[in-house]
């Protein structure tokens, strides 16, 4: 990718209410259109126009960027959410998060999690063992940012998006956002469902077993969603990994491998 990058980031609130946000890391060429298009999408939001919309625009210091593979990506079909929270729920065990801790992120997420009911901003920091909340704020938790993929990589996305019939903005952005979580310092594993109401899927990523799609984690129609970082315990320095999810640039320059999907069994 051309350089100088910079880091775009937009935020749009409606009642005082987080509404949608986006960030990117883009060419100077590229930035004029990517910012109308972040506007467009704040002003167009399917939950109700924007009445606030920030973006931030800061040139990225070409020292600090790293570069990384995407997640392997897995699908698991679920007969509905219920199956499909069961589903997450069995595989975030898998990657050494208590059942506590599971069920106090779910029912966070399904009730606002954030402290007035509505949905955070970022993602809650849960430790793995306890399921106690980490973040400093729980109305805005942390917000990942710096993260894009180069031009190849995002082809080469695209192109193997398209032949499991999944190359839309959700899957492309969530599997960019999961792949830098999951290099995270100390993070075992995310879990996340949209807050868009006609979008019911949602995924459990973790460095070992990768992105991991549920066509249903919620039912449709539901605005709340959120995302859970689940953190290893004993291995807290949070403003590192805050620092780390918020700041440091992080490109995609190869994608992981894309595997059919398969109906979930559930343990007998
Ligand atoms: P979305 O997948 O965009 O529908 O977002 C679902 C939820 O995930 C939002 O309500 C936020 O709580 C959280 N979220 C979205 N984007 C980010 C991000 N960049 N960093 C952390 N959390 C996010």
């Amino acid at each position: 990718m051309k350089r100088p990058l910079y880091s775009i980031r937009m935020q749009a609130s409606r009642n005082g209410h987080h509404l949608s946000g986006a960030e990117h890391l883009s060419t100077k060429a590229e930035l004029e259109p990517l910012a109308a298009s972040l506007i467009k999408r704040a002003l167009e939001h399917m939950r109700g126009r924007a009445e606030t919309i920030q973006l931030s625009i800061d040139k990225v210091d070409e020292a600090q960027i790293g570069y990384g593979v995407l997640p392997d990506l897995h699908t698991y079909l679920v007969d509905d959410y219920h199956q499909g929270r069961r589903a997450a729920a069995a595989i975030l065990q898998k990657a050494g998060v208590t059942s506590a801790a599971i069920e106090g992120a779910m029912v966070a997420m399904a009730s606002g999690a954030a402290p007035d009911g509505h949905n955070m901003r970022g993602a809650m920091l849960i430790d793995a063992v306890s399921g106690y909340r980490l973040e400093p704020d729980q109305a805005r938790g942390v917000r990942v940012s710096r993260m894009d993929l180069t031009e190849q990589a995002r082809h080469e996305l695209t192109l193997g998006l398209r032949s499991l019939g999944l190359d839309n903005a959700h899957v492309r952005e969530a599997l960019v956002l999961a792949g830098k979580v999951v290099t995270a310092p100390g993070v075992l594993a995310e879990l996340c469902w949209s807050d868009d109401p006609d979008y019911t899927a949602g995924y459990v990523a973790s460095a070992q077993l990768g992105y991991i799609r549920f066509p249903h984690l919620k039912p449709k129609g539901e605005e709340r969603g959120g995302r859970a970082f689940f953190l290893a315990a004993g291995e807290q320095n949070l403003s590192e990994l805050i620092d780390y999810l918020q700041c440091k640039p992080l490109l995609f320059d190869h994608i992981g491998q894309f595997h059919r999907s398969r109906q979930w069994v559930e343990p007998s």
